[in-house]
């Protein structure tokens, strides 16, 4: 099996478990680890933004303080210009000066306040400034008003170029922590910049990868849920055939019943056969088949009834031994009629596609009353085989009651020493009988016969050898009756035999016959001759010597009485 189907069997008999919970933590998971990320990326930004900033605000000092230090610069060259020509623009530029200084100044230390060492130098430098812008407008003044050589002087006493060397030291000091300060936020910017490219870099990674997770999940989920659905179907589908074959089933229990109830009921073994055809036909429609009975000799088994379209030939007669099932006293089942030992009664129709077929002895109390055999597809048959063997076991059940009954009713009417009919059997079929003829308005015959001096056998023989005498005188009144002639024992050595629509003439000549036949008998006992035979016969015919039954026997009787008298072996009229 490839390992796909093997997973896909497991996890179609597998209970199903849905992976939502892992779908929802992936999810939960995939959005703290996403806001993460962005607040990382918001804040590494900010932050990013902040020391740009800081940077921006160095350079801005830096430039500040150059600024400041141009103007301070002007307004000397100014002075000094205006010393040098007395030029009254070099005044008035140092009269424009000296406010852009004092502002220049007070911007520088606006610039600074977030650091106090800077912000300290700042108002020194802004109030060296003024005082430096200060000394170069008193220079000024003092050229307008004492001349050149005052100005000189004052020039010359150098207070104006030691504030400004002063303001120039604290400016330098002032740039060169600025520069500090440029070069470890530039460090710091380049980091966040750092920063925020690997937490976006990482971020994009991890939320890619877990909107992977997310989707690999949802789409084994949907399998699992597909999956649940189509074994839903399956079972459902399951389901329903279980309970179409329970109805099935069901239905043949019930014809299984009705068919045997109908069987008990049966009388005689047509009538049996007729419904055992009935039940098979309606328990199995696909299946074709036929009944075999074992005759009474034991010897042949024979076709009784066969049904359906059966793919086989079955042999109308045929000795036990050609079925395996009767042979072996058990179901004999072949799955493919080209492969299997089919039984020898069974053969495959000329074109006949491959079968299947079964025989069921029909086994009751010990004895082999026949065989059912099916046939048709492997798949029916294996299917039905348990229900095949109970209703092969009411048939047997049925024929084996009806063998019974067969065997009793013979009982009850027959003689079992001569084979021939007992007196109650006389009673019963002499009124009848004479109703029938007397309705037709035909004749019938009574004949009474009664053995010769038969104590005498009793006496030489034993009672064994009058028993062996009154056998072979039954068998040959037997063989002597025609088909509705009616030959019975009456009792002891006496006999009578009903003649129907025979008149006295026919009568007396069929008793001559009989007393003939008799006195010709050789018999032999124990290997001893058991000597001439002779009998006497009184006959009497309805309506001639009477019309009741008992009349009628009274007649013969009294006949037979007098063929005694008359010296015996003889035949009397009424
Ligand atoms: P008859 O010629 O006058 O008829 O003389 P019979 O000896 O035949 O007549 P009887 O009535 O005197 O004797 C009949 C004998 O038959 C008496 C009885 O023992 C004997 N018998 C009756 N039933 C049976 C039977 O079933 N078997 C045997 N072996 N003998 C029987
Ligand atoms: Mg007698
Ligand atoms: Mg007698």
């Amino acid at each position: 099996m490839p390992p796909g189907s093997s997973r896909l069997s497991n996890l179609l008999t597998q209970p199903l478990r849905l992976p939502r919970r892992s779908v929802w933590t992936s999810l939960v998971a995939a959005t703290v680890l996403l806001l993460a990320v962005g607040a990382t990326v918001v804040s590494g930004a900010r932050r990013f933004v902040q020391d740009t900033r800081w940077v921006g605000h160095t350079h801005a000092t830096i430039e500040q303080i150059s600024r400041l230090y141009a103007r301070i610069r002007d307004v000397e060259s100014a002075q000094r210009g205006y010393l040098l020509t007395g030029h009254i623009d070099y005044l008035s530029q140092l009269e424009v000066g000296a406010p852009e200084v004092e502002a220049l100044g007070r911007g520088l230390i606006d610039q600074v306040r977030d650091n106090a060492a800077q912000h300290a130098r700042a108002r020194e430098i802004a109030t060296l400034a003024v005082e430096r812008v200060a000394i170069s407008r008193q220079t000024a003044a003092l050229y307008q008003e004492q001349g050149l050589a005052s100005a000189q002087r004052e020039v010359a006493s150098n207070r104006g170029k030691r504030v400004m060397d002063h303001v120039v030291e604290l400016m330098r000091a002032m740039e060169a922590e600025e520069r500090r300060l440029l070069a470890q936020r530039e460090t710091a910017s380049d980091a966040s910049a750092w920063r925020l490219q690997w937490a976006a870099a990482l971020g994009i990674g991890l939320s890619l990868a877990l909107i992977g997770i997310v989707f690999w999940l949802m789409l084994r989920e949907n399998r699992v849920r597909r999956l649940a659905e189509r074994r839903a179907a399956s079972s459902s589908a399951q389901l329903a055939e279980s309970v179409e074959a329970l109805r099935l089933a069901g239905a043949r229990l019930h014809e299984l019943q009705r068919g045997a109830s109908m069987l008990q009921s049966c009388r005689t073994t047509d009538e049996a056969m007729d419904i055992a055809r009935q039940t098979f036909t309606r328990l199995f429609p696909d299946l074709g088949g036929g009944i075999y009975l074992t005759r009474a000799s034991q010897n042949l088994v024979e076709l009784r009834i066969d049904w359906g379209d059966a793919p086989t030939d079955c042999a109308q007669v045929m000795s036990p031994n050609d079925c395996w099932a009767v042979r072996r006293g058990q179901p004999h089942t072949v799955d493919d009629s080209r492969n299997g030992s089919l039984c020898a009664h069974l053969a495959a129709g000329a074109d006949a596609a491959p079968f299947a077929a079964t025989c069921v002895p029909l086994v009751a109390r010990g004895e082999t009353l026949g065989l059912v055999h099916l046939a048709g597809s492997r798949d029916t048959i294996a299917a039905h085989a348990e229900l095949v063997l109970a209703a092969a076991e009411q048939l047997s059940l049925a024929l084996s009651n009806l063998q019974l009954q067969e065997t009793l009713r013979v009982q009850s009417i027959r003689d079992p020493l001569t084979g021939l009919y007992n007196r109650r059997y006389l009673e019963e079929s002499l009124e009848r009988e004479l109703a029938r003829c007397a309705r037709r308005h035909q004749p019938l015959a009574v004949m009474m016969l009664d053995l010769d001096h038969f104590k005498r056998f009793n006496d030489t023989h034993g009672h064994d050898g009058g028993d062996a005498l009154l056998g072979h005188v039954g068998r040959l009144l037997d063989a002597l009756c025609r088909g509705e002639d009616i030959a019975c024992r009456y009792g002891g050595e006496e006999f009578i035999l009903i003649l129907p629509e025979a008149d006295i003439e026919v009568a007396r000549t069929r008793a001559e016959q009989i007393r003939s036949a008799i006195s010709e008998l050789q018999i032999l006992h124990l290997r001893r001759s058991l000597g001439p035979v002779t009998c006497s016969i009184g006959v009497a015919a309805s309506p001639m010597h009477a019309d009741a039954a008992s009349a009628l026997v009274q007649a013969a009787d009294a006949a037979l009485y007098r063929a005694k008298n008359a010296g015996r072996n003889r035949v009397e009229i009424a």
